[in-house]
């Protein structure tokens, strides 16, 4: 895989309304979206870092996986995964799989902010959970 840059960093929180004031204050930045992900029953809201943004997750259900890492860390949030920015993502898919890299995904869906996204198992990356993300609109 050779991917781009680090498209953002996910961090799991229990409430998007009570972090988005301290990441305000700790980036020296505004919130500039939040988006209701459906399909991984989370709210999400981005900050921007140069070209590397910040993605805090928020779980909309008991069943997102964003609700049983909560669980698992005691009740609070935490670094939940890293998202590599990526050019030909099902191309990078089936690299990572030939390598013998586990998929979660095993072809990309969509994700927030209008990105192509697929991840990988954290088994199989060093415990990390990694996404890749492609941005098929620009
Ligand atoms: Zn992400």
């Amino acid at each position: 895989m050779n991917p781009t840059h680090i498209e953002h960093i996910g961090i799991a929180v229990t409430s998007l309304e009570e972090s988005i004031p301290f990441f305000e204050q700790l980036l020296g930045t505004k919130c500039y979206n939040i988006e209701e992900v459906v399909d991984q029953k989370v709210k999400t809201a981005f900050f921007k870092i140069g070209q590397t943004k910040i993605e805090l997750l928020e779980p909309t259900s008991p069943e997102s996986t964003i609700a049983s890492f909560i669980e698992k860390n005691n009740g609070k949030g935490g670094m939940h995964h890293i998202a590599f920015a990526v050019e030909n993502i099902e191309g990078q898919l089936a690299e990572a799989e030939a390598a013998g890299i586990r998929l979660i995904d095993k072809a990309p869906r969509g994700g927030a902010e209008g990105l192509s996204i697929a991840f990988l198992h954290p088994k199989s990356t060093c415990g990390v959970l990694t996404e890749l993300c492609e941005d098929k609109n620009k």
